[in-house]
Formats: structure tokens, C-alpha cells, sequence
């Protein structure tokens, strides 16, 4: 089969390699009709996730079509339509009984295209397929489904869920890329009063307000203020995130009311400052985390529903064997306006 195959940093290639097989009996091997490039896909070829070793197949997000499966596979079968989820997770240990997948220590809890092979590819082996892929609604497309394997569950668990948005709020997502996004879209599932998203470009808060922000603030004119005029100076219940770098995250800290909820999502690459002289006082939660996609079922039916159109962050679409092409677009986004890419 053809494959996007990582070679080290700044290295990669849309190359021949060896078809996947089955290496246990409860594993899948799923046809890729849809996979995207994401910013974690950036980040390895960069060289800032080490461990993901020369020879790896990149890619965690894809839907597609079960041609094999293990003997001990229950829940799909060949011919079946799958969303594959981006961590492949034993389902039975400790942590998976708790629904949190990526912490899996029953031999899973692997990120696809890191420590094992991914979906940007013709074919992917998926391990634990029972609790790994899940069949798509018939009525969901590709497009729709294929972002719910990552930025989907990711801004809904680790912003949403984990900040506790609920009716009423006033919700500040700060970072409006994907992932911030994402937050958006199933935030407004919730009811909230409003949602306020910051974001360094422009581009980025017209998306958002297409996403569903009610109101949008560039983050270099003054964010806090706004949020302080729309809440009669008490700050945001909700604070999310969604960008990975200090400034944010200080930023949620003061934007907050006090009792409010601080969700980070960002994946922080230096030391972080808490300002607990100052937060103490307010009673702000703050919460952390990596997805688990324990929300990846729900989100289907609500996809299935008509109440979560994902597709609408799809801004290119390429065939498989165009991968360079997509990840050039995709790494080039200020210039080529891109959001989510999708090959298939
Ligand atoms: P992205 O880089 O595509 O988007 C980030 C957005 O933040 C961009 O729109 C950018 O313009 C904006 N931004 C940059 N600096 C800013 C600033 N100072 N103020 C306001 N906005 C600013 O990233 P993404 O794919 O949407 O991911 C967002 C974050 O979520 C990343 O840190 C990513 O690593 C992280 N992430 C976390 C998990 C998890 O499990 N917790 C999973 C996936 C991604
Ligand atoms: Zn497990």
C-alpha cells in the first residue's frame, strides 16, 4: 500500500510500504477513505515529539471501511463504516473503566501515527477495534465524521465538558484554530448566553463566529475589557484555553469570574505561570487534561442529528496520494486560509 511515512524531522513521504496485517486477534484493518492533517501531524514532523520513531506511518484521524478483523473482534465486522478514534485503548483496565482511554494501561492508550502506525495511508491496522472504532450512522458523511476522531472529542472533553459550560453561561474560548473551534460548535450545544472567542487573526474570529461565537475579540486589542462590559465587569463563567502558550492561559486566568471554571486545552511547550497569589481568592477551578474521546459515541448521534455540522471547518480537500500537497496547504494556513484539510 502507498503511505505517509515519517522519516525524521523536516522528512517525510507519500511512499510504497508494507500493507498492515492482523497481530492480534483484536485488531482491524480498516480501508482510509478520509484522514486529515492536524497540528500534532506539524509538531512531529518538526521533530518536538521524539518518540515517534523514523518508519512510523503518520496520521490519527480517519474514517473508513473494515476489511479484516481479528477473530476476538465483537462490534464491527468486514463492510462495516467506521470513524476510527485517534487513541487506541484496551477498554478493560482501570483507567478505561473510567472512560479515560488515554491513559490506558491494559497495552493501549496509544495515539495512532505516534507510537504505532496511523491513518494517512490506503489501509491502517487499528488495535482493540471494540473500543477504538465505531460504526458511523448511515446519514453521517465522511467530512462530518472524520474530525470527530480528535479535535471534536478534544474541545468538547478537555474545554467543554471539563469547564463545566451549562446554560446561561458566558464562555470565552481563546484560540479560535481547530481545536478552539471545535470548543465553540459544542459549547453552543449547552446553552450558553454567550460565547466570546478570542484569536490573534482575523480570519480565525470569522470562523469562529461562524462556529457559533456571539461576539469575537482580536487578542492584541483588549479582550478582558469586552468580556468585562458584556458581564457587568464579573468575567466569563467559562474560560477555555485553546491556543498553548503563557500568555493565554494567564489570560483565562484574569478573564474569569470569580468561581469560574479555567478549562486548559493547549498543549504547553514551556513552564507555565499559576498565579495563585491572585486566584486563591476568586475560587477558580482549573482543569487540564488529554483527550480520552470517551465523548466520540455521543457526538456521533448529535452529528447523526443534524446538531453538529463538523464539516464546516473542512476548508480543502485532496485525494490520498496528494499528501505533500495537503500538508504544504495545511502548514501554510495564515497564507492559504486553511483549517481542517481532508484527504480521501
Ligand atoms: P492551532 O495552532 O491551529 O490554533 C491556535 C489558534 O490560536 C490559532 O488560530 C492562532 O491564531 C491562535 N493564537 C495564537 N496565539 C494567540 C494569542 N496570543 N492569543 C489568542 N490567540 C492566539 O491549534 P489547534 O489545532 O486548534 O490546537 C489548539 C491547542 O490544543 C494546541 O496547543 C494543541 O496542541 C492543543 N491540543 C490539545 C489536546 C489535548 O488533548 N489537550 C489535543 C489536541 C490538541
Ligand atoms: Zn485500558
Amino acid at each position: 500500500m502507498r503511505a505517509y511515512v515519517f522519516h525524521g524531522p523536516g522528512e517525510a513521504a507519500w511512499e510504497e510500504t508494507a500493507d498492515p496485517v492482523l497481530s492480534d486477534s483484536t485488531d482491524a484493518i480498516v480501508r482510509v477513505d478520509a484522514v486529515t492533517v492536524c497540528g500534532t501531524d506539524l509538531h512531529i514532523l518538526k521533530g518536538d515529539v521524539p518518540e515517534v520513531r523514523p518508519g512510523t506511518v503518520l496520521g490519527h484521524e480517519a474514517v473508513g471501511e473494515v476489511v479484516e478483523t481479528g477473530r476476538d473482534v465483537r462490534s464491527v465486522r468486514p463492510g462495516d463504516r467506521v470513524l476510527i478514534s485517534c487513541i487506541s485503548a484496551c477498554g478493560r483496565c482501570r483507567y478505561c473503566r473510567e472512560a479515560m482511554y488515554g491513559q490506558c494501561r491494559g497495552g493501549g492508550g496509544w495515539v495512532l501515527g505516534h507510537l504505532i502506525d496511523g491513518t494517512q495511508a490506503e489501509y491502517v491496522r487499528v488495535p482493540h477495534a471494540d473500543f477504538s472504532v465505531h460504526p458511523l450512522p448511515a446519514n453521517v458523511t465522511d467530512q462530518d465524521a472524520v474530525l470527530l476522531a480528535d479535535i471534536f472529542p478534544t474541545g468538547y472533553e478537555v474545554g467543554v465538558l471539563n469547564g463545566r459550560v451549562r446554560p446561561g453561561d458566558t464562555v470565552v474560548v481563546v484560540g479560535a484554530g481547530p481545536v478552539g473551534l471545535a470548543a465553540i460548535a459544542t459549547a453552543r450545544l449547552l446553552a450558553p448566553e454567550r460565547i466570546v472567542a478570542v484569536d490573534v487573526a482575523t480570519a480565525r474570529l470569522d470562523a469562529a463566529r461562524k462556529a457559533g461565537a456571539d461576539a469575537v475579540a482580536a487578542a492584541q486589542e483588549s479582550p478582558e475589557q469586552l468580556v468585562a462590559d458584556l458581564t457587568e465587569g464579573l468575567g466569563a463563567d467559562v474560560a477555555i484555553e485553546a491556543v498553548g502558550v503563557p500568555e493565554t492561559f494567564e489570560m483565562c486566568t484574569r478573564m474569569v469570574r470569580p468561581g469560574g471554571r479555567v478549562a486548559n486545552v493547549g498543549v504547553h511547550g514551556k513552564p507555565v505561570t499559576l498565579h495563585l497569589e491572585d486566584l486563591w481568592i476568586k475560587n477558580v477551578t482549573i482543569t487540564t487534561g488529554l483527550v480520552d474521546t470517551h465523548s466520540t459515541p455521543t457526538l456521533l448521534r448529535m452529528a447523526a442529528a443534524g446538531r453538529l455540522p463538523a464539516a464546516g471547518l473542512v476548508t480543502h480537500t485532496f485525494p490520498l496520494d496528494r499528501m505533500q500537497e495537503a500538508y504544504d496547504v495545511f502548514a501554510r494556513a495564515a497564507d492559504t486560509g486553511a483549517l481542517k484539510v481532508v484527504l480521501g
